[in-house]
């Protein structure tokens, strides 16, 4: 029931300390380590999670993991599981509750269901564990067995929560209450945002910030000619030159007015890289607020007759598309929420006047390879004038952080996650309210018109993604975290 994750990461520290951009954060993690490693050795941190594919922590702990070992710090990454499918009806139903929705009754069912696979997978992992060792659980599912491994071993137990809400309603305190007795055993725990701290963890808890690696295929750098080059492979953006690289197996779509998705063709070419692109890529997720965004688009093309604007800002508003990505319906046949969100907006997307359809793209990627995914994601930010994250709510948000480290104009929602990253005016926009299309349209034009403006926000919300979001930050942070605590 307790899987070691093999991790395979072909970069190591050296190589991103080559590069002239990085090789500061490369040096100032080096030296922290040199400094605070030694004060751990002799002991291993065990990161637990329910995943070892899929959503944001499965995404970051490969990483992570690679670059403590790296720094002499012993670190392995297991996932628990079980075949009881209640356990993770009733984890995905307390997620939805730590978020704010969903029926708050929890039984005494859920609780023996619960409590059953917590001590089945703690005896699995109580084997394997050393004296000396450090547990680090990440998230609600596998809390329950940390607790009873802190009982049963007294090892240093922290517990990593990424979600939260920063409101307090029936459904939080519902999940909270369900959860405090295993939370309460934890030595410290760390959240992504002060708001998401419940109140009987707040003398004991501190923060880490997500981060992304920028080397990764999502974040990389990527030369003019790479970047047509996947536009092409991808089937993004069409040319009759030929590229060195073959095209990817499958290819990205574009709903058509008759509602199926299919591959573009001359007509249906988006115009990628040429035109002004306003994007948001995400997940079909309803609080995504990708239909207060395209309400929003309709309203500033329809803006464009009855007013004064000069030529230059005319022709802007009369070629800027929008593009609204996401994962391909297949990989989300599983989920009915993604579905239904997806066929909300096909549905809108069927009711808009002709002439603004064409403007409007939604496009579906597929999902069959990570690596050929988050090329497509880079080179569809990369190409954005603005980049939209309209969030009504979340957790981080880490399509903001890839943008900003892109040095796009990004355009946010005040969704706590985008708050902890996005100064509005600063290193992007923020929209007060992300159901007002009108102000999302007004902000929206505001950035499209002013490019040089668009370039400062991008510098700096690179800059601060720089010292705050990238993964040595992230280490560090978890080196000064682990040292701490465990000599307070
Ligand atoms: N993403 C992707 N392909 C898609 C849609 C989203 O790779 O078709 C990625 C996106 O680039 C980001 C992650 O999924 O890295 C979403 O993380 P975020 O924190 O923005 O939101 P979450 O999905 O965790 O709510």
């Amino acid at each position: 029931m307790i899987e070691t994750v093999e991790i395979q990461e072909p970069l190591g520290l050296d190589d991103y300390a080559e590069l002239v951009h990085l090789s500061e954060a490369v040096s100032a993690l080096r030296e922290e380590a040199s400094r605070l490693v030694p004060a751990l050795s002799g002991r291993k941190v065990w990161m637990v999670n329910s995943t070892a594919q899929g959503g944001g922590v499965a995404e970051m702990l490969p990483k992570l993991v690679t670059m403590l070992n790296e720094l002499g710090l012993k670190t392995e990454w297991v996932v628990m599981g079980t075949e009881e499918p209640r356990f993770f009806d009733l984890t995905k139903r307390l997620h939805n509750l730590i978020h704010g929705t969903g029926d708050p009754g929890i039984t005494d069912e859920d609780r023996q269901v619960y409590a059953s696979v917590s001590s089945e997978n703690a005896a699995d992992l109580k084997r394997r564990i050393g004296p000396d060792d450090i547990l680090v659980i990440h998230d609600p599912q596998p809390l329950g067995m940390g607790a009873l491994l802190k009982r049963e071993l007294g090892i240093p137990f922290f517990f990593r929560c990424h979600i939260g809400l920063d409101e307090d309603s029936p459904e939080t305190r519902a999940a909270w209450s369900f959860l405090a007795p295993y939370a309460e055993a934890c030595d410290y725990a760390i959240f992504s945002a002060p708001e998401y701290i419940p109140a009987f963890l707040a003398g004991k808890s501190g923060l880490i910030s997500p981060a992304i690696d920028p080397l990764s295929y999502k974040n990389r750098e990527l030369s003019p000619h790479k970047l047509v080059g996947v536009l092409k492979n991808a089937g993004l953006a069409r040319s009759r030159h030929p590229v060195v690289p073959a095209d990817y197996r499958t290819q990205a779509t574009r709903l058509r007015v008759d509602g199926s998705f299919a591959p573009m063709d001359e007509e249906t070419d988006i115009g990628i890289p040429f035109r002004p692109i306003v994007t948001q890529v995400s997940r079909w997720d309803r609080l995504k607020g990708f239909e207060p965004l395209l309400e929003a688009f309709v309203q500033l093309k329809q803006s464009i007759t009855g007013r004064a604007v000069s030529e230059r800002q005319r022709r802007r508003l009369a070629h800027v598309r929008l593009v609204l990505a996401g994962p391909e319906p297949a990989a989300v046949a599983d989920d009915p929420e993604a579905l239904s969100v997806l066929g909300e907006l096909v549905d809108a997307y069927r009711d808009l006047p002709h002439w603004i359809q064409d403007d409007v793209a939604l496009v579906s990627l597929p999902m069959g390879s990570r690596e050929e995914n988050a090329l497509m994601v880079n080179a569809l930010q990369h190409c954005a004038s603005v980049v939209v994250q309209n969030s009504l709510q979340e957790g981080f948000g880490l399509t903001v952080t890839e943008a900003m480290w892109k040095q796009r104009g990004v355009l946010g929602s005040q969704a706590c996650g985008i708050r902890q990253q996005i100064r509005d005016g600063m290193d992007g926009r923020l929209i007060s309210n992300s159901r007002d299309p009108q102000e999302i349209a007004d902000l929206l034009e505001g950035m499209l018109d002013d490019l040089p403006g668009r370039l400062l926000l991008g510098q700096t919300a690179r800059r601060r993604v720089h010292d705050e979001f990238l993964v040595f930050t992230q280490a560090r942070r978890w080196l000064e975290t682990l040292t701490h605590q465990l000599q307070a």
